[in-house]
């Protein structure tokens, strides 16, 4: 992940909340995730970046934000409640995964 002073910018702009679990959690048991994963072409822009907490990031693993969220629809809503950031098209991905 990129330097100490963009993950603590991106964790900011998410006001330190996890977008998954929608919880609040110290910055050393936050992580910056990647919402569409490296390795299927996601960037480390800002729309591509969430704060997400270890246990969520561990849940998700490698996969994209919208395969992760198909079937949780309870994460799924607070990542769109929070995960204001993210690119228009991502963003849409999830809204639209069943
Ligand atoms: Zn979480």
């Amino acid at each position: 992940m990129a330097s100490p002073d963009r993950k603590r910018k991106i964790l900011e702009l998410h006001g330190f909340r996890c977008v998954y679990c929608a919880e609040v959690w110290p910055p050393e048991e936050l992580t910056v995730d990647h919402v569409e994963p490296r390795v299927k072409g996601g960037d480390h822009s800002e729309g591509n970046l969430v704060a997400c907490c270890a246990a969520c990031n561990r849940e998700k693993a490698g996969l994209a934000a919208w395969s992760f969220l198909a079937s949780r629809p309870v994460q799924r809503a607070n990542f769109l409640l929070h995960a204001r950031w993210v690119w228009p098209r991502l963003r849409r991905a999830v809204e639209e995964a069943v």
